[in-house]
């Protein structure tokens, strides 16, 4: 067959529901045929027919150090060669888990699991499983995997798809949600097991927490006996290599972590004190197993990719998204489209308006931006240059330690010329 992106997407339509194994991929939000990628290297993906894209996808976030990083490549021929599987204790969980805990302030445990849906599951089975209580409380807009209980008011795919929630929920499987707006303190009562929380807001597009709103969610736990989640899925070792414990000073009872692990393989993982996971069995009563569960493979390819990235690396890449934000807020606005790119680290968001308007503070204010239209036309101008966002509004534009200055750069001179035919429409 013809090997273009439109053939290879309409041959996926026949076999894979919407043509993809997940939605967002689709590009129902934006218009037009996905690509479908061939290959990736470093900061740049190849589709079917031959086009290079800078990408800012990054595999929304699961790539650290940009696509085939050589040393992780190695890492898993080696490990590969001694078998993928086994069922069994194997030292590269062991490995990676070491070399979780040794970075993050106060977690001395994780459990490894397959995806960030199963950590974020398994630490609300958890945190209900200690605490005897069964009320959960999670934020408008923030996304925690596609698991039934935390399948509302959810950003990133849910959003773009305009979905409320997801049909095949049943009301009972979320009658013990509570969903709060994000960047408010809730009132909570002692029926609350767990606060659930991205300590960056990363899919509704990028909503930072408030000066003291990590902490003051803390406190309320702590009045009340709850425990606080932490879904550090995406700010898991790239917000700094000890994560949002390291950058906004506060300690969660419960991590999750997800994407950046996996060093570009499923894994997901879930962490806490020694205490707490003593409820996990085989010590405690709270089940929780997975067949591939700390997989060689995929435990190999997160340690190796944690072992390469220093905390300087991280501290290197947010300095280069600080200027790249500024760069490419200013090139928009200089041609005529309100623009704002707010960052924590090296994430870094980006809302496009007609007038000046103040930055979201939660899911309600992003929804009116990044629901406004402009993003569709804007991310096709990108594509159509050679720079591929995420194609959904509601993601941020995910940068790897590959993209060099020259890259971001380049970024900053296609946007203006994508918010110039924007101005024109
Ligand atoms: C991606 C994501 C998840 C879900 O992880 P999967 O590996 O896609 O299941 C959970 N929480 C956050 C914050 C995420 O960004």
């Amino acid at each position: 067959m013809n090997e273009t992106n439109s053939s290879w997407f309409e041959r996926a339509k026949q076999v894979i529901p919407g043509g993809v194994d997940s939605p967002v991929r689709s590009f129902r939000s934006v218009g037009g045929t996905p690509y479908t990628v061939r290959s990736g290297k470093g900061a740049y993906v190849t589709d079917v027919e031959g086009n290079a894209y800078l990408d800012f996808v990054q595999s929304y976030g699961a790539s650290l150090l940009g696509h085939a990083h050589p040393a992780v490549v190695e890492t898993l021929r080696e490990a590969v060669a001694l078998g993928t599987t086994f069922g069994a204790p194997t030292p590269g969980e062991v490995l990676l888990a070491e070399a979780m805990t040794s970075r993050v302030n106060g977690l001395e445990q994780v459990r490894l699991v397959s995806s960030g849906t199963e950590a974020v599951m398994s630490a609300v089975r958890l945190a209900r499983g200690f605490t005897a209580r069964d009320k959960i409380v999670k934020f408008d807009g923030c996304y925690h995997g596609h698991s039934d209980a935390l399948l509302v008011a959810g950003g990133s795919g849910v959003a773009q798809l305009g979905l409320p929630d997801s049909a095949g929920v049943t009301a009972g499987a979320v009658a013990d949600t509570i969903v709060a707006p994000y960047n408010e303190v809730p009132t909570l009562d002692d029926r609350v097991a767990a606060v659930l929380v991205e300590p960056v807001a990363a899919n509704m597009n990028l909503v930072a927490p408030a000066s003291g709103y990590l902490a003051a969610l803390r406190a309320e736990c702590d009045r009340v006996g709850a425990l606080l989640i932490f879904d550090e899925v995406i700010t898991g070792f790239r917000l700094s290599l000890g994560g949002a414990e390291e950058y906004f000073g506060v300690t969660p009872d419960i991590w999750c972590f997800g994407k950046v692990i996996g060093g570009g393989l499923p894994v997901g993982a879930f962490g806490a004190s020694r205490g707490l996971l003593s409820s996990l069995a085989p010590e405690g009563p709270v089940y929780q197993a997975g067949t591939l569960s700390g997989n060689p493979l995929a435990t190999a390819a997160g340690a190796a990719v944690l072992d390469l990235v220093s905390g300087e690396d991280l501290t290197d890449l947010a300095d280069r998204v600080e200027r790249f934000a500024l760069g490419l807020r200013d090139a928009i606005r200089s041609a005529g489209i309100y623009a704002l790119t707010p960052t924590a680290g090296p994430l870094v968001g980006l809302y496009l308006a007609r007038e000046e308007t103040p930055a979201p503070l939660n899911f309600a204010e992003s929804k009116e931006l990044c629901g406004n239209g402009l993003y569709g036309p804007f991310f096709h101008e990108m594509l159509r240059q050679g720079v591929a966002l995420a194609p959904g509004a509601y993601e941020i534009l995910f940068t790897s330690l590959a993209h060099s200055e020259e890259d971001l750069g380049r970024t900053i001179e296609c946007a203006g010329e994508a918010a110039l035919v924007l101005a024109d429409l």
